[in-house]
């Protein structure tokens, strides 16, 4: 097949797909346009999968993948409490795959970005000796409304959503639903919008491991944390999985002891698991009582 007509194809199913009525002019032009409302602040935010790093060809599917590298961007939006409103699509792939496998990468990709209300708006397709996919997102938040990293104050209750070491866990066993769900991740976008509502402090999302991620969150907010109680694992995972595991995509978040936070959002539970400290040091994360060294996924470690 040729690009043009792949992308002819591309433009049916995502035309098939979800249309936000701000997105005024999708696949086909040059650029997709944009009518944002005067009331909305747009928040973007733009992913890598990459083949050899965040799957494999030969345990993830196309569609898998195509799930997986729209899933990341999702859960940025999630973790600032935004809605989805579009997504680009960037996509290199060998010229050895068979046929078919360009449409089921979109075929995964468009059926989550139809869970969530996501119009494909656009992209590139091109050859390349590995599968390289990029996906920006944009979504929406009232104005002045989205959640940031550098709200946690001292005294602040430090949560989770969901449960902690699923993918690690499943990556290191290639087994039963810990497999699955490294394979197919869910962005938190419900949790987050409904957090934005209840107007916690901090919040992002868990995608390199809690504590390296949790110490990025402390050094926005120019804190430390402590862990004083047990984390909710994933069913199998280890201490060591939930608190360094990459990509479980949940919601870390931190609320003021005077917010009421429910013990689930939208069918998901919620966990309480430590609490921001003042220190001189920030960053600085407890748990136990002894300093907790960070060990989640760093690319350029
Ligand atoms: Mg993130």
């Amino acid at each position: 097949m040729q690009e043009t007509q792949i992308v002819a194809k591309l433009r049916r199913l995502a035309e098939a797909g979800h249309r936000d009525r701000s997105v005024i002019k999708g696949i086909g032009d040059d650029c997709a346009i944009l009518r944002p409302r005067a009331s909305e602040d747009l928040v973007f935010t733009t992913d890598f999968v990459l083949e050899g790093r965040h799957f494999a060809l030969e345990t993830h599917s196309a569609a898998e993948i195509g799930h997986k590298a729209l899933a990341r961007s999702l859960s940025d939006l999630a973790a600032m409490g935004a809605q989805p409103v579009f997504c680009l699509v960037s996509l290199a792939v060998p010229a050895t795959l068979k046929a078919g496998w360009i449409d089921s990468f979109y075929k995964g990709l468009l059926a989550l970005a139809a869970k969530h209300e996501t119009t494909l708006a656009g992209g590139d397709l091109a050859r390349f000796d590995k599968v390289v996919a990029d996906v920006i997102c944009c979504g929406r938040v009232p104005r002045g409304k989205a959640l940031v990293r550098h709200g946690a104050k001292p005294g602040d209750n430090l949560y989770v959503t969901g449960e902690l070491g699923a993918s690690a866990h499943g990556l290191a066993t290639k087994r039963g639903a810990a497999w699955r769900r490294h394979r197919r991740p869910e962005p938190r976008i419900a949790q987050g919008m409904a957090l934005r509502k209840l107007g916690v402090s901090a919040a992002m999302d868990l995608s390199d491991g809690l504590s390296l991620d949790l110490r990025r969150l402390c050094l926005e907010s120019k804190s430390g944390a402590m862990l004083d109680t047990d984390l909710p694992m994933a069913p199998g995972a280890t201490e060591d999985e939930a608190l360094h595991g990459g990509e479980d995509y949940e919601l870390l978040f931190t609320a003021s002891p005077k917010t009421r936070v429910p013990a689930t959002l939208d069918g998901l539970r919620v966990t309480r698991i430590g609490t921001i400290i003042k220190t001189g040091r920030p960053g600085t994360i407890r748990l136990r009582g002894r300093p907790l060294p960070v060990m989640g996924f760093d690319h350029f470690a």
